[in-house]
């Protein structure tokens, strides 16, 4: 089986060719909200006329028709204005399907990717470190070839090349097509595949082995600087040369956040990708989670400062993206994701089962109210998680000690900072669990 895998690579085109970049992203924004405009003014009008619906199809055949109107567009890739309608169209099936809103229109600095759709005029040639793309490359008299980074090997067939930016980088998104392993049968599954993963109060993802994986994003200098870059802002005129000086920065700073934060989460779902056949998660509402706790002025909510600490740290992590990831990655392996219910997982004690809220004493530690098991209350959360998971797979923890794990997985998997999480508890961890799974 075939899936389709993206590398990102860094690139560092002339100042040619980013005017051109300019030039491309512009006519295709402009095809996109071109095309936005017909269907969202003139479906009716066009199927009273033409007697069929607008279709992707039928617009894209119009791009001649616009060139004929607009001789700009003759000068940039023919291809990258297809795709900008077929991305319209698909913003359009996802509306259509419940998963996205209505397509909104293209602004500039925020949509100024354009794709190469077409592998036959795309080259990647890692050797000498260029790309080569219809206008650039491709001929003697055109933009050249553009600059890239490979910072690692492609694998599988390239399919489509996507030119963006974040903030002040340029990078080509290049799409591949790989075998990936056949899925795991369920049959197939031990315990020792199983492995569970919960958020963590100080660390972003905390495993059922003991494993605190990441680390925070953002520090509390990355929010005072933010806060800085904001009054800054805050106090130019709209328009003005300073005002623009103040976005710039203030972008390249949430930029450079982003991709520290992506760069966390790829670390951790890859290792996990690789290391364990079966993941569990909580099955959480993120979005119901990180609602603001602030309330009506008639019934104002309580703790919104805590809520409003902890939201940032959830978001700050990206759960939903990791679990996105994590779910891909997995299949390209034949591994797969689960999710079991959340209820109580944080106040449950993974030795002996009892569900205390009161066990848990502070944000970071556990401690059962009922059989004195001490731990770190992620940790203990995890195991928990995994528990459920084994039931729900069929495979029944063992008694008394539910599949509590006797080692920590090894540091030199882990992708961050894994550090033995135990080291401040009562007991070390081969004296609580003699005879369980390892992990
Ligand atoms: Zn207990």
């Amino acid at each position: 089986m075939r899936k389709l895998k993206a590398y990102r690579f860094r690139i560092y085109p002339t100042a040619e060719q980013e005017e051109m970049f300019r030039r491309i992203s512009g006519c295709c924004r402009l095809v996109y909200n071109l095309g936005l405009e017909q269907r969202r003014t003139f479906w009716r009008q066009y199927r009273d006329t033409q007697g069929r619906h607008i279709s992707c199809a039928g617009q894209r055949r119009e791009i001649k028709d616009l060139k004929a109107e607009a001789a700009f567009l003759k000068e940039v890739p023919a291809h990258c204005l297809q795709m900008a309608l077929v991305d319209l169209d698909s913003a359009f099936q996802r509306f259509f399907s419940g998963a996205g809103g209505y397509p909104r229109p293209r602004k500039r600095l925020r949509n100024d990717s354009f794709t190469f759709p077409d592998p036959e005029q795309i080259r990647v040639d890692v050797g000498r470190g260029v790309l080569i793309l219809p206008k650039f490359g491709r001929t003697s008299r055109d933009n050249g070839p553009i600059r890239a980074v490979f910072h690692r090997q492609l694998e599988g067939r390239v399919r489509r090349v996507t030119i963006g930016r974040d903030g002040t980088h340029w990078y080509a998104s290049v799409q591949v097509a790989v075998r990936v392993r056949r899925a795991l049968k369920p049959e197939g599954i031990t315990e020792a595949d199983v492995v569970a993963a919960d958020r963590g109060a100080v660390v972003p993802v905390v495993t059922s082995d003991g494993a605190l994986l990441g680390a925070p994003v953002t520090t509390e200098r990355d929010r005072r600087k933010l806060k800085r870059l904001q009054k800054q802002l805050a106090r130019t005129q709209r328009g003005s040369k300073r005002h623009l000086k103040a976005l710039g920065r203030l972008r390249a700073k949430t930029a450079k956040l982003t991709r520290r934060r992506r760069d966390m989460t790829h670390q951790i779902t890859s290792t996990f990708a690789k290391n364990h056949r079966v993941v569990i998660l909580e099955d959480l509402k993120v979005q119901a989670m990180t609602a603001s706790a602030k309330g009506t002025v008639a019934e104002p909510g309580r703790n919104v400062a805590q809520k409003a600490g902890l939201n940032r740290s959830i978001l700050d992590v990206g759960w939903g993206e990791i679990e996105r990831q994590l779910r891909y990655k997995l299949a390209w392996h034949g591994g797969v994701l689960l999710k079991v219910p959340a209820a109580n997982t944080s106040r449950t004690c993974a030795q002996c089962l009892t569900v205390d809220a009161a066990s848990r004493v502070s944000r970071d530690r556990f401690r059962c109210t009922s059989c004195g098991h001490e731990s770190d209350a992620d940790v203990n959360a995890a195991i928990e998680i995994r528990r459920r998971g084994l039931i729900a797979l069929g495979l029944r923890p063992r008694p008394g000690l539910p599949g509590l794990p006797v080692e920590p997985s090894a540091p030199s998997t882990a992708p961050c900072e894994t550090r033995e999480k135990e080291k401040s508890g009562t007991q070390p961890r081969g004296a609580i669990a003699p005879e369980t799974v390892r992990a």
